[in-house]
């Protein structure tokens, strides 16, 4: 038996204070459904939380997409990951497990410019949203700096320090790719020191160590930045030839 339209009205009314839109939407159906298949009060329940569950879930993977700010084009299923040596393969399947961030593990990538450090590791972040419901930061670094410089001009660095401290994961794409003056260098020490072993740090870069010298300027700064993104830390070497050259060369010998 349906409810008389007054109980029905309140009903409505408690759902939208309970801020249970789904159930909202669906209860009316599902009950029909549930007479009809005669199934007990608790599977119609059941169903009806399931239903809430689903939508929030994609809700909030939505919005943790979007605020990323990952180039979501780059994604996993293009990634061709038969490219990639063997022992960096196993890294990944390990970083998709997601529990390095639960250890504030730093990831580091280094190879040549085209080895797919970006895609691969915003493919990673991207994972680690689908999958695991992480929030995970994307920016380029000369970006990440210029924003740090304002913030701390406007004495808002500490408040944008604790916002990105809100996330499990800040990847920080193409660090030293721009040479920084001291000041940029400062506000980027900062940022690393501020999530030393509280958020994992996810960097992408085509110098080495022994060239970070041009990034942190001063011996003592560049070791202390070094020592504490390494100390918990995975290092993918990717010493691969560039795969937009390897493509175009294919499409050359593809046309004649
Ligand atoms: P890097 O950051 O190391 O300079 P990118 O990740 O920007 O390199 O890769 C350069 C271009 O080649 C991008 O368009 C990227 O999508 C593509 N690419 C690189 N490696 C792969 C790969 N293994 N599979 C598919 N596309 C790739
Ligand atoms: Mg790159």
């Amino acid at each position: 038996m349906a409810l008389t339209s007054a109980l029905k009205a309140e009903l409505v009314q408690h759902l939208k204070d309970l801020h249970l839109p789904t159930i909202r939407e669906c209860y009316a159906e599902q009950a029909d459904k549930a007479r009809a298949e005669e199934l007990a009060h608790e599977r119609y329940l059941l169903e009806l939380a399931r239903r809430e569950g689903e939508v929030r879930r994609g809700n909030r993977i939505a919005r943790l997409l979007r605020e990323s700010r990952l180039p979501l084009e780059k994604t996993l299923a293009t990634f061709d990951r038969k490219r990639l040596p063997a022992r960096v393969n196993q890294q990944v399947e390990v970083l998709l497990e997601g529990s390095f961030l639960e250890r504030h593990e730093n990831v580091l990538a280094f190879g040549n410019p085209g080895s797919g450090k970006t895609h691969l590791l915003c493919a990673v972040g991207q994972e680690l949203i689908l999958r695991h419901g992480r929030r995970v930061h994307f920016t380029p670094c000369n970006l990440l700096v210029q924003e740090l410089l304002i913030a701390k001009r406007d004495l808002r660095l500490a408040r944008v320090l604790k916002r990105l401290a809100g996330y499990d994961a800040v990847i920080i794409d193409d660090i030293g790719y721009v040479q920084q003056n001291r000041e940029e260098m400062e506000v980027l020490f900062a940022l690393l020191a501020d999530r030393y072993e509280r958020g994992s740090v996810i960097l992408t870069s085509n110098l080495p160590f022994s060239k970070w010298e041009s990034i942190f300027k001063d011996p003592m700064t560049t070791a202390a930045a070094i020592d504490r993104l390494v100390h918990h830390s995975v290092i993918l070497e990717l010493n691969l030839s560039s795969y937009r050259l390897e493509e175009s060369k294919k499409g050359k010998a593809a046309k004649g």
